[in-house]
């Protein structure tokens, strides 16, 4: 894409929202002589504070609102916290100015090859492992996007024999154009973010927007296991290739689990890549990213061998089922990230039996009745905190036995007085952080430490 835009690079650009992707791209246009204006609602000390961190408070600017001097502009880039609806953004679209996602113009500005990874859970460990198989494989390579670097300011440094495996959100794919990564994977949809979107199906839609420009020489890797994007399959098939991942589709590309074994057929070739055994991240949700993560490198042509060896060289994302330390013989795991009831499923469904799972937090609303069964086959007890845990103790009363503490603390100590050798502490709270913790970071990093204390003290005794 880059040949495209050198000739026709902006003059002149807005900026709306500066936050990190935000910021990055207003770097990214002062460094290549573009004039920049920001805007953003926030205050204007915030502002000037966000745009110092970045060397970039000589910047035209406006805080408090958007005005109409963010359309003298020749491109319009929107963070991915800012919604698509807001008035200025409409008549941006109606002056014929096009509106970007920060995804879009790291797209626009590469030389490299994208991979993409999209989803409602599992985006962040599928991108790292895809990532994983290509440094395996020597190549030149990056995992940006929705994972917290921003791509604009990664693509400048990749040359074309280049692969940035992005990890793209509903809301980035919200405003793209031209945007047609290689291949791209649909992880899953669950019921998501129905603060943002109208219905469950523009949120759906907004994540199959990744592939609205595919042909023939992409890639669609669907999840056969979700009966939505089945559905989808079989419109897309006509326009581009599809490879399932999770089953084996006969007829198809499919990357599956097999007993302990990963195996695929793929351009008509079969064999199998890694034993799951052999990863050091646990359970089927994370067998199936694996699945996800081998289609993926093997688009790009990854042998095999090295594509085992990236996958179970990866040792997983900090707050996403994280071994933290054994204690006593208890294993403690920090799966702060899990803010839905599925995820608290997928994390205690990961263990034979014998998990004392913490859960709770800020309520989002998310259906605990739905998971019981998978809760009640490897909980020992659960602990509950927070101002969900009330509602959670209604659903799972009679599961286990159920036991409700007033801070995370009282919470570790709890299941420190409940375990056994041989059992799992699993710190899943299926529930946002904002009632206790300022990010599901902070909540997981307090977890460890507290753990770490716990392993201490055991030790001084
Ligand atoms: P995302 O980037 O989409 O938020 P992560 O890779 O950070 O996803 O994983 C977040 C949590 O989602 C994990 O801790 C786990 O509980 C859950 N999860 C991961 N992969 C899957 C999957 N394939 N299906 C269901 N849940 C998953």
């Amino acid at each position: 894409m880059l040949s495209d835009m050198n000739n026709n690079f902006p003059s002149k650009v807005s900026i709306i929202g500066a936050a990190r992707s935000g910021l990055a791209a207003a770097s990214f246009f002062v460094e290549r002589g573009s004039k920049v204006f920001v805007s953003d609602n926030c205050t204007e000390q915030k502002l000037m504070a966000s745009l110092e961190t970045k060397g970039l408070s000589g910047l035209e600017h406006e805080s408090g609102g958007h005005t109409d001097r963010v359309l003298d502009c020749e491109v319009l880039i929107l963070s991915p916290g800012v919604p698509s609806k807001l008035p200025i953004i409409k008549l941006a679209q109606k002056a014929g100015i096009p509106v970007w996602s920060e995804m879009e113009l790291g797209y626009q500005m590469s030389k490299a090859t994208f991979l993409a990874v999209t989803g409602s859970t599992g985006k962040s460990t599928t991108a790292s492992l895809a990532g994983e198989a290509l440094k395996a494989a020597g190549k030149e390579s990056a995992v940006a996007g929705n994972i917290g670097i921003p791509v604009i300011s990664i693509v400048p440094s990749l040359s074309a024999e280049g692969y940035v495996v992005a990890e793209v959100s509903s809301f980035q794919l919200e405003n793209i154009d031209c945007f047609r990564p290689k291949a791209a994977v649909i992880l899953n949809l669950m019921k998501n973010h129905l603060d943002r979107y109208l219905s469950e199906d523009d949120y759906y839609n907004a994540k199959k927007q990744i592939a609205r420009n595919f042909n023939k020489d992409n890639y669609l890797i669907l999840n056969a296991k979700d009966p939505k994007l089945m559905a989808w399959s079989k419109e897309m098939v006509h326009k581009t290739n599809i490879i399932f991942f999770g089953e084996n589709i006969t007829g198809y590309d499919s990357f599956w689990c097999e007993q302990d074994k990963l195996c695929y057929r793929f351009e008509g070739s079969t064999g199998n890549i890694l034993n799951f055994s052999d990863m050091s991240i646990k359970g089927r949700h994370n067998h199936e990213n694996a699945c996800a993560a081998s289609a993926l490198a093997k688009v790009v042509g990854i042998d095999d061998k090295l594509i085992k060896e990236g996958i179970c060289s990866f040792k997983g994302l900090p707050h996403r089922l994280e071994f933290i330390q054994s204690i006593d013989g208890v294993s403690w795991y920090n799966d702060s990230k899990s803010t839905t009831a599925e995820s608290v499923a997928v994390a205690v469904a990961a263990f034979p039996k014998g998990v004392h799972l913490i859960a709770g937090g800020k309520d989002k609303g998310c259906d605990f009745a739905a998971v019981k069964n998978t809760i009640a086959a490897s909980v020992k007890d659960i602990i509950l905190i927070g101002e969900a845990a009330e509602r959670i103790e209604k659903q799972w009363k009679d599961l286990a036995p159920v036991y409700r503490c007033k801070t995370l603390k009282d919470a570790v100590d709890m299941a420190a007085l409940k375990s056994e050798p041989g059992d799992y502490v699993v710190f899943s709270p299926g529930c946002s952080s904002f009632d206790m913790f300022s990010s599901y970071e902070e909540r997981g990093a307090i977890f460890r430490q507290l753990v770490m204390e716990l392993g201490n003290e055991r030790v001084g005794l």
